[in-house]
């Protein structure tokens, strides 16, 4: 990714592709003293955009830092990225870290806070899994517990065990891994939330140990809109057994379909299909 032409925004300048690096010491190299968002452009146009640059606000304020630009700024800067790749449809990384400065120990209060954005064309998050049904691994690593660490934070020390979870499940020759939380119940995928169909009725965990996806609150829009009844409850694994469909929604993986998890298996039902057209209208319209 650090070899290509073009050009990536950094602390208010756009910069050459190859030249957006930064000091070995960089204290979130260390200390995960990051956040980010994944956003994607459809048409020329970011989805959801500002709900994107006010979370990657959170995320810093959650992880204890203050990204010093204002909502409007970082959405020009985002456009003006957009523009400069000269991609309609992209997915859109925007990153925010502790720099390097006086600290290089645990407390960074001192060293600057930085923040880059960057575009680039990025298809099916699950490949050629994406129809079919993807096929998921069951994580030996759980989510942890809001009093562990800020579970809602899209902060890069959360994707430590995200990380662990999908390469155990890339050789078992899986697409992902879906995780319990530290409860027990389902949760998630590494980078995606999910879904269950059941008699009609939706079922998806309650996000009170994970991201609150900005995909997984517009599915459920859709769904309540067509008259569905979506459940949002703690879901055990024994369940899994009863569900007759289950998707995943993220903004890279938007709605893709599960065939299987570890040994339950899931029909790539008329729902799923039908929600997952919906999607790749709706980002369009
Ligand atoms: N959970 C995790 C761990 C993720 O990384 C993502 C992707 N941001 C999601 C859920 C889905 O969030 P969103 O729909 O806002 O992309």
């Amino acid at each position: 990714y650090d070899n290509r032409d073009g050009h990536i925004w950094m602390d208010g300048k756009m910069v050459d592709w190859r030249e957006a690096n930064v000091h070995i010491l960089t204290h979130a190299m260390h200390y995960a003293s990051s956040v980010f968002e994944g956003e994607r452009a459809y048409n020329g146009k970011i989805f959801k955009s500002r709900e994107h640059s006010e979370r990657l606000k959170r995320s810093a304020e959650m992880i204890d830092f203050e990204i010093p630009y204002t909502i409007d700024e970082i959405e020009a800067a985002k456009a003006e990225v957009l523009a400069a790749s000269g991609l309609q449809d992209a997915y859109v990384r925007a990153v925010a870290w502790r720099g390097v400065g006086e600290d290089m120990g645990v407390a960074s209060a001192r060293n600057p806070v930085r923040l880059a954005i960057a575009a680039w064309e990025w298809g099916a998050y699950y490949g050629d899994a994406k129809m079919k049904g993807a096929k998921l691994d069951i994580s030996k690593w759980k989510r942890p517990s809001p009093e562990t660490i800020p579970s809602h934070a899209k902060a890069a020390g959360l994707y430590m065990i995200c990380t662990m979870s999908k390469h155990a499940a890339e050789a078992k020759g899986c697409s992902d891994a879906m995780m319990y939380d530290y409860r027990g119940y389902v949760a998630e995928a590494t980078g995606a939330n999910i879904f269950f169909v059941k008699d009609g009725e939706v079922h998806t965990p309650t996000p009170d140990c994970f991201l609150n996806g900005i995909t997984r609150q517009t599915v459920i829009g859709m769904l309540k809109d067509k008259g569905i009844t979506v459940h949002e409850r703690h879901i055990m694994p024994e369940e899994l057994e009863g569900f007759e469909q289950c998707w995943l929604t993220g903004t890279a993986a938007e709605v893709t379909p599960v065939g299987q998890i570890g040994d339950w298996k899931f029909e790539v039902g008329a729902l799923t299909r039908e929600i997952a057209t919906d999607y790749e209208k709706l980002v369009r319209s």
